[in-house]
């Protein structure tokens, strides 16, 4: 009986047991612990926080290039351009900071300023909000 008991009470410890996150060896002590060590805890958040920052950068980086090439193709504040034009200077359409819908349901989408809606036969009107 008491052999038994031992033997089960092994088998949840062995269920309870947990890796760390950081570097997979188990851990001892507490069983909310999720890290072997500050280290290996230090190491992981920095890990992530890495992974969201580089996130974030990337993001920016395409705003930025998007409003570099509408600012340049659109000096006056209106003007006409084609999709083909926009393209070519590797705008990327799925980047942008806002969407406007006026009254008649057409969506301007914009960078910052800059904003852009979609015409007829693959062209686009910019125009930067004042
Ligand atoms: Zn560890």
């Amino acid at each position: 009986m008491d052999i038994f008991f031992v033997y089960l009470h092994q088998n949840s410890l062995i269920m309870s047991q947990k890796n760390c996150l950081e570097c997979n060896e188990p851990i001892k002590g507490r069983s909310d612990k999720k890290f072997c060590s500050d280290y290996c805890r230090n190491t992981y958040n920095n890990k992530i926080n890495k992974e969201s920052r580089n996130l974030v950068r990337n993001i920016n980086n395409r705003l930025r290039k998007n409003y570099k090439i509408l600012t340049e193709l659109n000096p006056t504040g209106k003007t006409k351009v084609s999709k083909m034009k926009l393209l070519d200077k590797n705008f990327d359409f799925q980047h942008f900071t806002s969407i406007y819908t006026t009254k008649k349901g057409n969506i301007y989408y914009f960078c910052y300023d800059q904003g852009y809606l979609e015409i007829e036969n693959n062209y686009y009107v910019l125009i930067k909000r004042e």
